[in-house]
C-alpha cells in the first residue's frame, strides 16, 4: 500500500498547483487522475487568460485569488520555463459604453487591481488597428497575461514530481474507507493511505462525495465552444479583445494564444450532462459576434473547433473543509477565473493545511529542465545538437517543425506511457494547419517502436481511442 500524507484527487490546474505546492513544501503526497494524463479536463480547453481581477464581484474568493494569483504566475513561468506573454487585455465598446466601462474600472480598483486604465478611441485602435470601426472606447488591463493552460500544469506535475512527489494516473478509485481520520483508497488494485484527502475533481466532485458519504455538492455545466485560427492570422490581435460583460459571462472573445494562433469564442451554453460537441449554432454565434468587434476576421483560417466545460457551484469558488471529516478538503466550482486563481488557491490550501497539523519542511528543489524546442535555437545551436544526436535533424511534423529528438525527450520525460495526444499538448506535434494529416503515421511509428508495440496497439487518447479507428480502411496498414 502506498502511504502519504496528502492525497490530491485531480490533476487540472487546481490539482496540480496543489501537489506542486504541497511537494516543494516538503510535503510527501500523491496526485491522483483517473485519465490517462493530467490536464484533460477544463484545463485543457479554456482561454489561457490570467485575468487582472476586475470583472469578479467584489468580497468573493474569486476577486481574492484571482488578483493574488495574477501576481504570483510569471515567477513560477519563469522557474519552470513556462512561456507567460504580458500582453495586457481590453474590453471594448461602443460609444455607449464608457458607463459599463467605468463600473468595471472601479470594481477593479476595489478589487486591488493595479494598472487599469479607459483609453479612448485613438488609443485604443492605435493599440490594436484591427478593431472595427465603432469601437470607441476600451478598458485596458496592463496586468493580464496568456499562458498555455494544460502545458504550464504538465509542468507543474513535472517539477513535482523531480521532486518527490508520486503521479497515479489511470487510477479509478472505487472504494475510500475512513478509519481513525485516515484515508484509504482502493481502485481494486492498489490502495493508497493518506492523513488528508484533497477533492479536486471538478466535474467528477460528487463521485468522490459519494464514496465518503458526503452530500452532494450543487454543480453546473455552462460549456464554451472554439473556433482556432492558423498561426499565419496571429497578427489580427496582440491581446484578448472582450465585449462588454453580460450575465452570462465574460462574452465571445477574440484572443491571441503563446503560440500565435488565434482564437475566437467561447460561447457560454448552459449543459445538463458534461460533454464537449461542438455544434453548428453555436459557430454561427461565435461568427456574428467577432465581427462586431474586430475586422479582417479570415475564418478560412479555422483548423480547430473544441470546447471545454465550466463547472459552477453557486457564484464564487467552494473550498470548505468536511463537518464530518476534518481533514477532508472538497474543492469544486473552479470555472472562471479559476486558472488565474489557481496558484493564489493552491497557497491558500497549504495554509489551511498547516492549521490543520500538516508539517512543512524546507527542501532544496531540484529545477525542471523545460524541453528542447528547436525552433527557440539559434543555427549553431541546432548545428551543435544535430551533430551531437541526429534525431534533432529529423522532423516528424513539418507545420510546427518538431523533431524526433523533441518527441523523444518527452517520452523519456517524467510522466511515461503518454498517449500521442499528450505529445500534442507538450509539443504541439498535430497541432498545425494540417492537423496531422501528414505526421500522423510517422508519429505513430516512432511511438509505437517507443513502446514496443504494434501501431495498432497505439492510443490516442485514453484506452478506449485507438488510432487505426481514426484512420481510414485501406489507409495506413493495407500498404505495409
Ligand atoms: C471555456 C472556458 C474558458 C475559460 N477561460 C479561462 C481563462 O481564460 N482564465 C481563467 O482564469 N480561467 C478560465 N476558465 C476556467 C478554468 O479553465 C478552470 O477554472 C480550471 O481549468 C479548473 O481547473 P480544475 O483543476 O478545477 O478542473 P479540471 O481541469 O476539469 O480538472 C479536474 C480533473 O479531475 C479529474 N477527475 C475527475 N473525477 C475524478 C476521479 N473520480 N478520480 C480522479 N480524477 C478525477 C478529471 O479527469 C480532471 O483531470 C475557463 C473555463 C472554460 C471551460
Amino acid at each position: 500500500m502506498l502511504e502519504k500524507e496528502v492525497a490530491i484527487i485531480g490533476s487540472g490546474i487546481i490539482g496540480s498547483f496543489i501537489f506542486n505546492t504541497l511537494t516543494l513544501n516538503g510535503v510527501d503526497c500523491v496526485l491522483i487522475e483517473k485519465g490517462e494524463d493530467v490536464a484533460i479536463g477544463a484545463t485543457k480547453a479554456n482561454s489561457g487568460i490570467i485575468h487582472a481581477g476586475y470583472d469578479c464581484a467584489e468580497n468573493t474568493l474569486k476577486a481574492k485569488f484571482n488578483v493574488e494569483g495574477n501576481r504570483m504566475y510569471e515567477e513560477i513561468a519563469t522557474r519552470l520555463g513556462e512561456k507567460i506573454v504580458n500582453c495586457g487585455s481590453l474590453v471594448v465598446g461602443d460609444e455607449n459604453s464608457l458607463e459599463k466601462l467605468t463600473i468595471l474600472l472601479n470594481r477593479g480598483i476595489k478589487n486591488g487591481v493595479k494598472n487599469l486604465e479607459i483609453l479612448n478611441k485613438q488609443q485604443v485602435h492605435k493599440l490594436e488597428p484591427n478593431l472595427s470601426d465603432n469601437i470607441h472606447f476600451g478598458l485596458y488591463a496592463k496586468d493580464a497575461k496568456i499562458i498555455s493552460p494544460y502545458h504550464f500544469c504538465i509542468s507543474l506535475v513535472e517539477e513535482a514530481l523531480i521532486n518527490g512527489g508520486v503521479l497515479k494516473l489511470n487510477y479509478n478509485t472505487i472504494k475510500i474507507e475512513y478509519v481513525n481520520n485516515i484515508f484509504i483508497l482502493d481502485n481494486g488494485q492498489e490502495k493508497i493511505k493518506a492523513k488528508y484527502l484533497i477533492n479536486a475533481c471538478a466535474e467528477g466532485v460528487n463521485f468522490i462525495n459519494d464514496l465518503l458519504n458526503e452530500s452532494p455538492i450543487d454543480i453546473r455545466f455552462t460549456k464554451g465552444e472554439y473556433m482556432l485560427l492558423d498561426n499565419s492570422e496571429g497578427n489580427l490581435v496582440s491581446r484578448p479583445i472582450f465585449p462588454l460583460p453580460t450575465e452570462k459571462g465574460k462574452g465571445i472573445l477574440v484572443c491571441p494564444t503563446v503560440h500565435k494562433n488565434i482564437f475566437l469564442g467561447p460561447t457560454a451554453v448552459d449543459i445538463n450532462q458534461y460533454e464537449t460537441s461542438v455544434n453548428y449554432e453555436s459557430l454561427s454565434t461565435i461568427k456574428a459576434q467577432v465581427v462586431e468587434n474586430v475586422n479582417n476576421i479570415n475564418f478560412k483560417k479555422v483548423i480547430k473547433l473544441y470546447a471545454g466545460v465550466r463547472v459552477k457551484t453557486n457564484d464564487d469558488f467552494y473550498i470548505e473543509f468536511s463537518k464530518n471529516k476534518p481533514n477532508y478538503l472538497v474543492i469544486s466550482g473552479i470555472c472562471s477565473p479559476g486558472l488565474s486563481a489557481a496558484p493564489a488557491i493552491a497557497k491558500y490550501v497549504l495554509e489551511q493545511l498547516i492549521k490543520k497539523g500538516l508539517i512543512t519542511k524546507k527542501i532544496n528543489p531540484k529545477k525542471r529542465k523545460p524541453y528542447t524546442n528547436i525552433l527557440s535555437l539559434s543555427n549553431s545551436e541546432l548545428n551543435t545538437l544535430v551533430k551531437k544526436d541526429a534525431n534533432y535533424g529529423e522532423v516528424i511534423c513539418r507545420c510546427e517543425v518538431i523533431t524526433k529528438g523533441e518527441i523523444l525527450e518527452v517520452l523519456n520525460g517524467p510522466i511515461k506511457n503518454l498517449t500521442t495526444d499528450g505529445i500534442k499538448r507538450r509539443l504541439r506535434t498535430t497541432m498545425g494547419r494540417c492537423q496531422g494529416s501528414f505526421c500522423y503515421p510517422k508519429l505513430l511509428k516512432l511511438v509505437s517502436n517507443f513502446y514496443n508495440k504494434h501501431e495498432k496497439e497505439i492510443n490516442f487518447k485514453g484506452k478506449s481511442s485507438l488510432i487505426v479507428n481514426d484512420i481510414k480502411e485501406g489507409g495506413l496498414y493495407e500498404n505495409k
